[in-house]
């Protein structure tokens, strides 16, 4: 069995790392950056997502093509399906990547979203802010990720703001007065058949997140998110791993944020925390192979190491599980690694957690 996976990153390099020894896969990946971090473990080829040639390779070459991020080209996505099975297929993918479509998903299924509205000109967007008031956010529909292309409304001036989007199409929506975030990562195979690890509880600062802790211990919201990850995989007709962030109102009611067609940030303490990492779940979905019902026995949690490496054997110290570093450059808010820990009580877990946030920043 060989793999496909358009984009390099640090998620597809641990797709890499936590299942192709265990499963005997090759991997083939495409990436337009030099040394992208999934060369680490296999040949890369530094080239466009859209390029032709390299398109071509992967049918000839591989069984089945995966992504590590959203924002490869649909249209890329769609001329390999001609040939090969694409998992997450072209039209999920297409939704994730742009939150109107996103949003109108969500509300077709009958999911709670925040109050949103499409913006496509100054007028429309002035006419927005009189409806939506000043505790809104404007968000590009397209590529918009860890907060980047959003902008608070507040008392701006709707000229400034309309200068601010280079006439971008956007979305508004209302700012939620939200308790906490919580994530779930759910994995669905060619057949239908999904399960689910533990909801996450997420912090962010300046929409980056920072820190998630794992299991976020509550039955009814758990039941609820899986009710609604499974509306929305059937209705994409979605195999692999796909991760729904959530917003917890103060009626402790969940609020669809957004969602990933891919593994995620939020579910990295799996490698760790769970009989099996999301990471080797989604290889083993567009693998076709079986899944494993989901156990976790601990309480994990996820520290991002954000702009520049801290001194590895300060955080050593501490009693950590995995200190992951992407061999990315150092640049400022950029995700340069991660750091999990498990700990058999929470407590134990938030104590080492603040201390590694002390050293961190
Ligand atoms: P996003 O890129 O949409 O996931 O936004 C990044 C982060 O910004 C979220 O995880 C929240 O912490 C915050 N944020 C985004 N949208 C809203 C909203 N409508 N209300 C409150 N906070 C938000």
């Amino acid at each position: 069995m060989r793999i496909g996976i358009l984009g390099g990153g640090q998620l597809a390099m641990m797709m890499i790392e936590m299942s192709s020894n265990k499963h005997n896969i090759d991997f083939l990946v495409v990436d337009p950056s030099k040394n992208p971090p999934a060369s680490k473990y296999t040949k890369c080829i530094k080239s466009e997502y859209d390029d032709i040639k390299s398109l071509d390779l992967l049918i000839k070459e591989c069984d089945v093509v995966t992504i590590d991020f959203e924002n490869v080209p649909s249209d890329a996505l769609r001329y390999l399906e001609k040939h090969i099975p694409v998992y997450p297929n072209s039209k999920s993918v297409e939704i994730c990547q742009d939150r109107l479509k996103e949003k109108n998903l969500f509300v077709q299924n009958n999911i709670l979203t925040t109050n949103f509205k499409s913006i496509e000109s100054e007028k429309g967007l002035r006419d927005a802010v009189k409806e939506f008031g000043s505790n809104s956010i404007l968000k590009s529909r397209r590529l918009g990720y860890d907060g980047k292309n959003q902008i608070i409304i507040g008392n701006q001036d709707v000229k400034d703001i309309w200068i601010k989007t280079e006439g971008v199409k956007s979305i508004i929506e209302n700012k939620v007065n939200f308790i906490t975030e919580v994530s779930l990562i759910g994995v669905r195979n060619i057949i239908g058949e999904t399960f689910f690890y533990p909801l996450v509880e997420n912090f962010h600062k300046h929409g980056i997140l920072n820190t998630s802790i794992a299991p976020f211990e509550d039955h009814n919201l758990q039941k609820e998110a899986e009710i609604i990850h499974k509306k929305i995989t059937s209705a994409m007709n979605y195999v692999g791993v796909l991760v729904i962030e959530f917003f917890v109102d103060k009626n402790n009611k969940l609020i669809v944020n957004e969602m990933a067609p891919r593994v995620h940030n939020s579910g990295h303490w799996t490698i760790s925390g769970a009989n099996i990492s999301q990471f080797e779940s989604h290889i083993l979905a567009v693998s076709n192979l079986p899944l494993k019902k989901i156990k976790v026995m601990e309480y994990s949690g996820m520290i991002n190491i954000l702009s520049k490496m801290p001194d590895i054997n300060k955080i050593k110290k501490v009693g950590v599980s995995d200190i992951f570093d992407y061999n990315k450059s150092e640049r400022t808010n950029r995700k340069i690694g991660h750091i999990t820990i498990t700990c058999p009580t929470k407590k134990l877990l938030l104590e080492k957690i603040d201390t590694i946030n002390k050293i961190l920043y």
